[in-house]
């Protein structure tokens, strides 16, 4: 019979941590954790695969899989030593949610489930404690109100109807803190949760544990499809059929007493990376207390002094854990009376800094491998390192001038500013429009998921370095500033007052993620380290830490990718840029670009507007010493690595100007009448201009176009080469379909190159070469093949021409395509392997085929894409080509995609084998 239900506890389990897919995170871990022997309370997790057959049988549990539940809660009534729904000796257990992947606070979760008005009786007696039973009780009928009847808050500005409730209460009372409500007032609570929960829902509120159970392991496998669920699948790419997992397991209580507390906590420091024990605890709390921010927590260091047994317990597992995972673990714990559990362990969220300097410090601890540390670090994470930091003297100035309004804690780094907006709406709303918006709350919730990825940063008034806030931020790569306890936020009115000052919406901020510190205004950002390292040159390497980590991950990286790393540039000092950032080449060069330079545009409309090849020959003539000089320019800078130019690709009327304004102004600077140049650019009028007189077409009917560009590279080339430069330039001929267009092309460059080499008595190598950017251009690939002796994928145009979506006017359509799941990705950022993809793979055999040793590369967008980068190794090309300051985040994808995609090897094949087999 298939197993749906595995159990753990007592120093054995039925899963461990290679079963994530099964069991989700959480329960692998559980199940990982008590089988190395760590204090884990028993318990049991229902498969992922029951998730999937609750959708199925139209949202229930089948019966099977019921009474293997029933059969499992027995085992762990027995390992307790408790009876489920016994008043003398109640069993009590958590119900948490846990898919493959973590998501933090996305699902639900039910505490203290089991009481009820005859079970809450034996705890009392169990524990001599009125006020620690009823507010369990409390607690567990608000979770299961909310979470399981749905009783939760309508409008965005509303609060908790519980809290309403408690809040009422504590009014009546004359009491301010929730410590204050004695047992009869908690029990009061009870009835009065009861009565809400009645009264909404026409139901009383379920007494018996096992309905209790099954209504809430329904509504953890029903919360998978939340909203908030499905927004976080959606950014953080998780399938929808990999369902969650529900874990059940006995409860054990920090809110016992002085004696006993909760905690979690990092084995190093998640937003620095610094290798310190990072966490936050409450004595005397229960469960979400710490991460809802609800009380300001203390940091793990205190609990040397409340209680050092544990504290020092926990160091030891710190590092047991670290060994054991050989990575940074985000941990949950709890003391009861003076005992500690753990209750979670999971790979550590942490923020790009600390991805790199952790992966780069376990290297040199020996935890780990060079090859696993670029495993570890995705590419987009360097995107972080590039990122803007606050320009230090307009910092000084702004606090000097008093605008410093408050310090919080330092919970994501980097700089931020924009406009304060109180709701998640809001800073959605606001951002659609292009606002820069910080989003401040009094704390964040799963709610707020859209709302904090719309914003540049987030601030919150409550909650530690481990609340939902900075959790989620780091993740996010956003700028967070949280617990900052003087700011106090109105959302009614949607001001806020700090230290005598008023704020409302709409007022900017900045927010420095890295102090902590809350300025009023805006402030000036500026590069990062790395770009001060290696583009500004303004800082000395030795002085700048993070630029020394990232170019160590750089230099690993480049020792094990096989792809080449080139860069779209049309600039010498873009090309320089790129150089910096570790580019081996140019991969495109574009031509046109450069006409729009400085004294360029001229000429080139006046070859445009010639009547005969006479006048457009003396054009021609005209932009020929500016293209050479430009070339020449990038020449020197790449000194020797291959750069790819690209001949003249838009359709010529792009080049016009298109106002009657503009063009009477054109007319009168070239001496022409008005009518001729409207004339000629209603010529020039194509209804599908991208599919018509552009690329090597232009080449083909205005050979003197080709001519001219070929011996201003040549010509260029030879200069260079003059200085004693070394060069290597490669003509691309774009838009080729059809060899013999190609063929044409490739005759004038090298009669070109030829008389060049001629004419100035030196000689250089050159390639010429075509895009592959037309469908049917990669099916006769072993054709081209034949003149080209080198492709590079033009992936916006094949893009375009295999899919039949224009480019240009896609927008309206592929963004709702994408929602529908139609494209799982827009395939103009990341390659449609399926579709395009296949054409490439095509023409890299054809053209191998013809000519074993032909270059290979793509210089469309997609260059710069990881997942595309992947597919580029996997099809065999040889090099990328992406925008300069996509360089490094290329060469690390490149190199992951050589190491997660390399055969394996005996040895490793024969490890895992071993270690799957280990407790089974
Ligand atoms: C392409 O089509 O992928 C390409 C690089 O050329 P362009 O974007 O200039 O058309
Ligand atoms: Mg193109």
């Amino acid at each position: 019979m298939k197993k749906y239900v595995y159990f753990f506890g007592g120093g054995a389990a039925e899963g461990d941590m290679t079963m994530k897919n099964l069991l989700g995170g959480k329960g692998a871990n559980l199940a990982e954790m008590a089988g190395i022997g760590l204090p884990v309370p028993p318990g049991f997790t229902v498969s992922t695969e029951v998730c999937d057959l609750y959708y199925k049988s139209r949202k229930t549990i089948p019966a099977g899989v019921k009474a293997e539940i029933e059969k499992n809660l027995k085992k762990l009534e027995k390992a307790a030593g408790q009876g489920f729904g016994d008043p003398k000796d109640p069993l009590l257990v958590s119900i948490r949610s846990g898919a493959r992947a973590s998501m933090p606070g996305m699902m639900d979760t039910i505490l203290n489930l089991g009481l009820n008005e005859k079970t809450v009786a034996g705890l009392i007696a169990k524990t001599s404690n009125p006020r620690f039973a009823y507010d369990c009780y409390r607690r567990f009928v608000q979770m299961y109100g909310d979470v399981v009847l749905g009783l939760k808050p309508v409008n965005k500005d509303d609060i908790d109807p519980f809290e309403a409730i408690i809040e009422q209460k504590k009014h009546e009372m004359g009491i301010e803190s929730d410590t204050d409500l004695s047992a009869d007032d908690l029990k009061d609570l009870v009835a009065r949760f009861k009565a809400a929960i009645k009264n909404k829902t026409g139901h009383d509120f379920p007494e018996d544990p096992m309905k209790q159970l099954w209504g809430a392991i329904g509504s953890v496998f029903g919360s998978w499809m939340n909203e908030r669920a499905i927004a976080y699948r959606k950014l953080y790419d998780i399938p929808e059929s990999w369902g969650t997992a529900v874990n059940v397991q006995l409860m054990v209580f920090g809110n016992m007493g002085r004696d006993s507390g909760t905690g979690v906590a990092f084995t190093r420091d998640a937003a620095t990376g610094a290798d310190t024990f990072y966490g936050e605890y409450l004595m005397n709390a229960q469960g979400e207390d710490v991460v809802a921010g609800i009380r300001t927590p203390l940091p793990i260091a205190d609990l040397k002094k409340d209680d050092p047994k544990a504290h020092a317990q926990l160091e030891k597992i710190r590092h047991i854990l670290e060994k054991h995972y050989a990575d940074m673990m985000d941990i949950e714990f709890t003391i009861q009376q003076g005992k500690l559990y753990m209750l979670q362990c999971r790979v550590g969220k942490r923020t790009a800094f600390a991805a790199i300097k952790i992966a780069v410090d376990m290297v040199d601890e020996k935890l780990i491998s060079e090859k696993e540390a670029l495993k570890r670090i995705e590419p987009d994470q360097l995107n972080q390192l590039l990122r803007p930091i606050f320009d230090p003297a307009e910092k000084d100035a702004a606090i000097k001038g008093g605008r410093l309004l408050a310090k919080g804690l330092n919970a994501g780094p980097g700089a931020a500013t924009g406009r304060l907006v109180f709701n998640s709406v809001d800073a959605e709303a606001w951002a659609k429009r292009g606002e820069k918006v910080i989003l401040t709350r009094i704390e964040t919730s799963p709610e707020d998921i859209k709302g904090m990825n719309a914003a540049e940063g987030i601030l919150t008034a409550r909650g530690g370095m481990t609340s939902h806030a900075a959790l989620v931020a780091r993740q996010m790569g956003r700028v967070c500033v949280a617990g900052c306890s003087e700011l106090a936020i109105d959302y009614g009115r949607h001001v806020m007052t700090v230290n005598g000052k008023t704020l409302k919406e709409g007022d900017w901020i900045s927010i420095d993620g890295t102090t902590g510190q809350v300025i009023e205004g805006k402030i000036q950002t500026k590069p990062s380290e790395v770009l001060q390292v290696l583009i500004e040159k303004s800082l000395d390497p030795k002085k700048a830490p993070v630029y020394q980590t990232f170019a160590k991950v750089m230099a690993w990286a480049d020792a094990h990718r096989t792809l080449r790393i080139r860069t779209n540039a049309d600039q010498p000092d873009q090309s320089a840029n790129a150089v910096a950032f570790g580019a081996e080449g140019i991969g495109l060069c574009r031509t046109e670009h450069m006409f729009f330079g400085e004294g360029k545009i001229g000429p080139m409309r006046e070859m445009i507007l010639a009547d005969t090849l006479e006048q457009r020959k003396i054009a021609l003539a005209k932009l020929l010493p500016l293209q050479r000089k430009d070339f020449a320019g990038i020449f020197e800078v790449m000194a020797g690595r291959p750069v790819t130019i690209r001949t003249i690709d838009p359709p010529l009327h792009e080049f016009l100007p298109h106002e009657e304004k503009d063009q009477r102004a054109l007319a009168a600077e070239m001496g022409i009448s008005y009518e001729k140049i409207k004339e000629r650019v209603a010529s020039l009028h194509e209804f599908n201009p991208m599919l018509g007189f552009r690329g090597c077409r232009l080449g083909i009917i205005y050979p003197e176009i080709t001519e001219m560009q070929a011996r201003a590279v040549f010509e260029a080339a030879a200069a260079t080469k003059k200085k004693g430069i070394d060069v290597g330039p490669e003509v691309m001929i774009p838009l080729v379909g059809h060899v013999k267009e190609l063929a044409h092309q490739e005759k004038l460059v090298r009669q070109t190159a030829e008389a060049v080499m001629k004419e100035q008595g030196v000689t250089f190598k050159y390639l010429v070469g075509t895009m592959i950017e037309i469908p049917r251009g990669a099916i006769t690939a072993d054709e081209i093949a034949s003149v080209a002796e080198f492709f590079s994928f033009g992936t916006n145009d094949l893009t375009q021409t295999t899919l039949g979506v224009s480019r240009d006017d896609a927008g309206r359509f592929l963004r709702p395509y994408v929602d529908k799941e139609i494209y799982a990705k827009d395939p103009f950022e990341v390659i449609d392997r399926d579709g395009v993809g296949q054409l490439m793979r095509m023409a890299v055999e054809r053209g191998r085929k013809t000519r074993p040793g032909i270059k290979l590369g793509i210089c469309g967008e997609h260059g710069g894409d990881p997942s595309s980068i992947e597919f580029c190794h996997l099809i065999g090309l040889n090099y990328v080509s992406c925008s300069p300051f996509r360089v490094p985040i290329a060469r690390l994808a490149a190199a992951r995609a050589a190491l997660l995609n390399a055969p394996e090897t005996k040895t490793s094949k024969a490890a895992k084998s071993k270690k799957a087999g280990r407790k089974r």
